[in-house]
């Protein structure tokens, strides 16, 4: 029996786990694949909300937290796991949006401004990580701290018993603890109750080949972005789909974002493409996010519905929900 099962190993689960295990809990965290194979892996890694004004107060309040954490968070994670989780302060060239008055309202209100450039406004603050490499960094330092780690098994139903959560019920027999964390992400409405609705908002995504250092900052155009990895990689994304948990990938949308990202640098024409891949972010009908004690049962804590933002957010929502646990 553990003090606690997290369900879901994104970046949302292991975090939460990571922040319960240091908080002194005993923690079994289930995934029914590997962990961190679905969205947070198919994400392009910025740290921010791409237009934060068109979010609400949590999201914006969770994500400059997170903002405030990642730094150090990546130093941790690569003393205890050996991995880089390539954390850059590259900034982000917004080339749209930031002259609106919802926008300057926002700047005002944060006190948050920009460099002007050339091509639209420079926001030097944002960074942006290398989510699979994050991911399997996390997954290390969470078993080294402790964390049972129970991969390729599948939370059928959770196991209740009036108010209470006794545990789950999966694919490989229950397990049994006093509290249970939810962090199922796309699949979260599968196995709760919950007043928002959460769904899948697919995205696809390209990732070309270039020169290392050929792109400075992330570039944000028309809700579509440009992300330069320190090895010269670029991912281009990404589409939002809502096609329910259909994974397939389509050349006219390859051809898409390719052409998205030369007309804003032509360089880009001639990069290959190396891959071309999908992912479900976890989205709610309200357009909030969900870090909260449930309403029905008192030992069922709920953390998901990032949608584009759960890379962003995780660490605060992480030591948001881990509050809440030990309450
Ligand atoms: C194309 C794309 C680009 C994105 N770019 C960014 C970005 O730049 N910045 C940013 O902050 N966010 C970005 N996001 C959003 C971000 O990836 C998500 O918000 C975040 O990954 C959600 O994390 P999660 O842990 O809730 O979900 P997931 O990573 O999907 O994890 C959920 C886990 O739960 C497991 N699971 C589900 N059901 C069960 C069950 N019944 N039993 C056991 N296990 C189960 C799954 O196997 C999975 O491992 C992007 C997303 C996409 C798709």
């Amino acid at each position: 029996m553990s003090d606690c099962i997290v369900i879901g190993g994104g970046v949302i689960g292991m975090m939460s786990a990571r922040m319960l295990a240091v908080s002194g809990a005993q923690v079994t965290l289930l995934d029914r694949r590997e962990c961190g194979r679905e969205s947070s892996w198919a994400g392009g890694g910025i740290i921010s909300p791409l237009y934060p004004w068109q979010y609400d107060d949590l999201t914006n309040q969770l994500s400059f937290e997170s903002q405030a954490m990642y730094a150090a968070l990546c130093d941790d994670l690569y003393h205890t796991s050996g991995i880089d989780s390539q954390y850059q302060k590259s900034g982000l060239l917004m080339m749209d949006e930031f002259e609106t008055p919802a926008a300057q309202a926002w700047m005002k209100r944060h006190q948050i401004g920009y460099e002007n450039h050339a091509d639209g406004a420079l926001f030097t603050h944002v960074a942006s990580i290398r989510n699979p490499r994050l991911l399997q960094a996390l997954k290390v330092d969470i078993i080294q701290k402790g964390v049972k780690v129970i991969e390729h098994t599948q939370v059928e139903n959770l196991i209740t018993k009036a108010d209470k959560v006794l545990g789950v019920h999966t694919s490989k027999g229950d397990f049994l603890a006093d509290k249970v964390v939810a962090c199922a992400g796309a699949w979260s409405e599968q196995l709760l109750t919950l007043k928002d609705e959460i769904f899948p908002m697919k995205g696809q995504m390209i990732v070309l080949k270039a020169q290392a250092g050929e792109i400075p900052h992330i570039i944000l155009d028309q809700g579509r972005y440009i992300i330069p990895r320190a090895d010269g990689k670029i991912l281009v994304g990404s589409t939002m789909e809502k096609v329910g948990f259909n994974r397939e990938v389509d050349l006219l949308t390859k051809q898409s974002l390719h052409e998205f990202a030369w007309q804003r640098v032509p360089a880009l024409k001639k990069a290959e493409i190396k891959y071309h891949w999908s992912g479900f972010r976890p989205a709610s009908l309200s357009g909030k996010v969900i870090v909260a004690k449930d309403e029905t049962y008192q030992n069922l804590f709920i953390n998901t519905g990032h949608f584009r933002n759960g890379l962003n957010m995780a660490p605060a929502s992480a030591n948001k929900i881990t509050k809440l646990v030990n309450e």
